[in-house]
């Protein structure tokens, strides 16, 4: 192959990007290499929670940098155990694995719940996952997943996961069986367009696991780190699961990830789970910066005021533009457009200056920074508005 031609060729070509080069971002906008300013209601998948470059995690980041960057995970760091202990305090988990990303930390999961079965449930592997989940891209979280995309790919998949239905419980009570040791699931289904288990379903999920004595892993990685109005997804239901996984917000922008268990469900021996980075701390530093401030009630307060907001806004445009319904929960919502116009409306969006993401066809989702203001909400909503407009237009005249 010769040398790439231009720097977009020296990337594989692994989606269909906008060719904008983004230089810079503070709290909820975006610059390009030309100066245009973007509003961003993606904030990198869910991720940048307090907006882009948040002061607190760049100061962290840049302290420990110059204090400790990797002393090797065979040791410990004050770091990563000041983290640990943050995330045990503020959840129902006693133990806590540092990973890099969502799908690493899902990975372990589902190793723990292997380990899990060969310890106490006489070999028992297989897990159930939900059509329509997403858990990532490494081979095992993809065949863990129920991306109907996803099915050609890679074959031969991970054995051992087997598909029910969102808030179906019989679904679910028809799989177990003697091999079966975990149900996975994410609180909200988020690629595939934000579907929300009920509260109700996931009380039930609890209740049938305990009956059977199989582990609840929840995947908070898109719902956790404050993003539905509570510090954890699972506090809404009332509940508690035996594992859980966090990502995206975690490091408020940096690549942090964590896998927490209680401590009958953290049975892995030594050499079973490791990695180079995994707790380095530098990245753990971003995620104290995070959690000393996402983990505060009158933030979660203002972030899920902040999402009931943004809900009446979605379902005000909706009546306006005769859409469908607006669904999820705190600021991870979808509004369903009722016609495959995603791809469109956010082509559109993007050039007047104004990033969203389109799951599905049919629904564009919106997963600002926590910290998104009123008037940041309003001026996404008028941007929208008169994209709709002109959407509604274009339909009348085709
Ligand atoms: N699980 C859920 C629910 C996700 O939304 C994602 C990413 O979108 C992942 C897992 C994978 O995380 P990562 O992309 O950090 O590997």
């Amino acid at each position: 192959m010769t040398n790439a031609a231009h720097p977009f060729d020296a990337l594989m070509d692994i989606t269909a990007r906008p060719r904008i080069v983004f230089v810079r971002g503070e709290g909820s906008y975006l610059w390009d290499d030309a100066g245009k300013r973007y509003l961003d209601f993606i904030q990198g998948w869910a991720v940048n929670c307090l907006g882009h470059s948040p002061p607190a995690v760049a100061e962290a980041i840049a302290a420990q940098a110059k204090t400790l960057i990797t002393p090797s995970p065979a040791y410990y760091n004050d770091t990563s155990l000041r983290l640990a202990k943050a995330l045990v305090d503020k959840s129902c988990f006693d133990q806590v694995f540092f990973a890099n990303s969502g799908a690493e930390a899902n990975e372990g999961a589902i190793k723990l719940a292997r380990k899990y079965g060969s310890v106490y449930r006489g070999g028992a592997f297989e897990i159930i996952t939900f059509e329509g989940g997403f858990h990532g891209r490494t081979l095992a979280t993809m065949s863990a997943s129920g991306k109907r995309a996803f099915e050609p790919l890679f074959e031969p998949k991970v054995s051992g996961f087997r598909k029910a239905k969102l808030n179906d419980l019989t679904s679910v009570k028809e799989l177990i069986n003697p091999n079966t040791v975990a149900v996975m699931l994410e609180p909200i289904q988020g690629e595939a367009g934000v579907w929300p288990a009920t509260d109700q379903f996931l009380r039930d999920l609890r209740a049938l696991t305990d009956e059977h004595g199989l582990l609840l892993i929840f995947d908070e990685i898109q719902t956790g780190m404050g993003r539905t109005g509570r510090l954890f997804h699972y506090e809404h239901a009332e509940i508690a699961p035996d594992i859980m996984t966090l990502g995206k917000g975690i490091g408020g922008g940096a690549p942090l990830a964590a896998l927490l268990a209680t401590e009958k469900a953290s049975c892995f021996e030594h050499g079973d789970q490791g990695g180079t980075f995994n707790g380095n701390p530098l990245m753990c530093a971003a995620g104290l910066a995070v959690i000393e401030i996402v983990g505060k009630p009158e933030f979660l307060k203002s972030a899920s005021d902040a999402g009931l907001f943004l809900e009446s806004e979605l379902q005000r445009l909706s009546a306006r533009h005769g859409l469908g319904e607006v669904r999820g929960r705190g600021l991870l919502l979808a509004l369903d457009l009722k016609l495959p116009m995603g791809a469109a409306i956010v082509a559109q969006a993007m050039s007047k200056g104004l990033l969203l993401n389109s799951p599905q066809p049919d629904a564009l989702r919106f997963m600002p920074a926590l910290n998104v203001t009123r008037e940041e909400i309003s001026e996404m909503i008028d941007g929208l508005d008169d994209v709709l407009t002109k959407a509604g237009a274009a339909r009348r005249v085709a």
